[in-house]
């Protein structure tokens, strides 16, 4: 085992891997090279790999424009063949170097340093010390292959690499402890402070009823905040804040990390919670607002004050020294209960009863938020997943749409045409264009009249299908927009579902398909949390 590998090798490696487009070779390849480097490389060259300076979690950053690398290279001679032997260590080192210079005259210092460490490497390492820099590899590994190359090179299966992974937050970490300690060292992992953890996730849910069906008669409703989702990490005064994607926004957020270092009432947690900025009259501000926070990097102080921010608690999974995801989700709260200010914790109703359910959705609501989240009492927390121990509930956008054709029914809707082609009207071309198909929502006679009506308006009929002149109109309630090649509008909607028969509206008047595409936009707009 080489104590500490060139750059030069790294750099042909990558040659390497850029040459083929097997997958299959490329982990191989990747798996050989990680066998031959020390402790400390196999971490450096894991990440290189990926292109990344530093782990995800790492608040560090290079901070390099193209402009400062062509002013920090413009003088220097062009590279030879030759390699000094610049090793990976010397690289990260000079990396730390950049990304903990800032400030005035930090530009300067920043390209001396680039200058030092590029006139050191020769023409191949030039090229991949530039990729790294600039965080783009193009050798067709990305986290995937590395992770499998791994577990090849180590001999242990794929999941254990994984979930290690997931623990860690940092390939080359796994790697080391793969091959130095065995399946043995990665089982022992699990949840550790200021390593964040990808968040558990929800499943949607129509209705209340699926709900109580799925999580055993019982659920634990929660407001859906429409904010942004927040781990935070805490060992005595030392607290870092974690968004959904995992990055560190600490330095974004000083006045909740001082709330945090000062109400959590213990020495090591890690809580999981919604920021909401909070406009006047204490109602949430929208979610664009709240991003100005998230995506700070200057003038903290000030937009701190223009922008308020609470916090609302919702879980708790680690607590003194020992991580808590194996409890079930009852007990978890009851300790998150137990170590903050009651007013940080997210309103929350546990219940057997739908009509208490729609009660309280309809408070969240009234209150301004997005809907409602059901969890089931009994459930772990699983990072990263989505499922159905926890559901979001939020009510129903409605478009109208125009029946376009039908299927016959099979089954109980024998006789009937029953599921209903929708479509949309495309502004230029006035055609209508597909959005999917529903047979939910309407009543025995609704599916009777809707035969008859549509059996009058028939055009043509093939297989099951009777297709009709686009005339009746019904108001479609949907859970989302999704994206579809299957349908010539683009788009499909889930969990379609007829609300109600529209006589009053000529298809004329029904949604077009821009429309749809602007609520589609919409909706990414709110998923796209990301404050990079
Ligand atoms: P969605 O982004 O629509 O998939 O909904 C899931 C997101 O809702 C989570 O990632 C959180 O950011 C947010 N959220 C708001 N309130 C809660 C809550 N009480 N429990 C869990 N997540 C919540």
């Amino acid at each position: 085992m080489s104590q500490s590998t060139t750059f030069a090798a790294f750099a042909r490696l990558c040659e390497r891997l850029r040459a083929t487009s097997s997958k299959l070779e490329k982990t191989a390849l990747l798996a050989e090279f990680l066998t031959s480097l020390s402790d400390s490389d196999l971490e450096l060259a894991s990440l290189f790999v990926l292109g990344k300076t530093f782990p995800d979690y790492d608040a560090r950053v290079l901070n390099v424009s193209w402009q400062t690398l062509r002013a920090a290279l413009a003088e220097l001679p062009a590279a030879g063949q030759d390699s000094e032997g610049v090793t990976l260590a010397e690289i990260q080192a000079a990396f730390s170097e950049i990304a903990e210079r800032s400030g005035p005259g930090s530009r300067k210092a920043i390209q001396e340093k680039l200058r030092a460490l590029f006139a050191r490497t020769n023409e191949l390492e030039r090229e991949y010390l530039t990729r790294i820099v600039f965080g783009e590899m193009r050798t067709g590994v990305a986290e995937g292959l590395l992770l499998e190359a791994i577990a090849k090179a180590s001999g242990l299966p794929l999941e254990s690499v994984r979930r290690a992974n997931m623990y860690l937050g940092h390939p080359g970490e796994v790697a080391r402890i793969a091959l130095r300690h065995g399946e043995e060292g990665l089982r022992k992992l699990s949840l550790t402070l200021f390593r964040p953890v990808q968040p558990m996730l929800a499943e949607l849910a129509e209705d209340f009823d699926k709900v109580f069906t799925e999580h055993g008669g019982q659920t634990a409703l929660e407001f859906k905040l429409d904010g942004a989702r927040v781990q935070i990490h805490k060992r005595g005064a030392d607290v870092r804040i974690f968004s959904r994607h995992l990055t560190d926004v600490t330095a974004s957020l000083p006045d909740l990390v001082e709330r945090a270092r000062q109400a959590l009432a213990v020495d090591t947690a890690i809580v999981e919670g919604e920021v909401v900025a909070v406009g006047e009259n204490g109602r949430p501000l929208p979610f664009q607002i709240l991003m100005r926070r998230f995506r700070r990097v200057h003038d903290i102080e000030a937009v701190s004050a223009e922008v308020p921010i609470r916090l609302y608690l919702f879980d708790l999974l680690y607590l003194e020294g020992t991580s808590r995801i194996d409890l079930p989700y009852q007990e978890r709260v009851t300790r998150l209960a137990e170590i903050c200010p009651e007013e940080w914790l997210v309103e929350r109703l546990v219940t057997d009863d739908p009509a208490a359910a729609e009660g309280f959705l309809q408070r969240a609501l009234d209150q301004g938020h997005e809907g409602l989240m059901a969890k089931r009492l009994d459930s772990e927390y699983t990072p990263g997943s989505r499922g159905k121990r926890w559901f979001k509930i939020k009510p129903a956008e409605t478009l109208d749409l125009v029946i376009v054709a039908a299927d016959w029914g099979s089954g109980r809707r024998e006789g009937w045409l029953s599921n209903y082609h929708l479509a949309a009207r495309d502004e230029p071309t006035g055609k209508f264009l597909h959005l999917g198909k529903t047979f939910k929502g309407l009543t025995d006679e609704q599916f009777r009249w809707m035969t008859q009506k549509l059996q009058s308006l028939k055009v043509r009929e093939s297989n099951y299908t009777v297709y009709v002149r686009p005339e009746v109109v019904v108001e479609v309630a949907y859970n989302e927009i999704q994206r579809s090649p299957q349908y010539d509008s683009g788009f499909a909607l889930r969990f379609a579902r007829i609300k109600r028969i529209r006589e009053d509206k000529s298809p004329a008047q029904v949604d077009t398909v821009q429309r749809v595409r602007a609520l589609y936009e919409q909706q990414f707009e709110r998923k796209a949390r990301s404050p990079r």
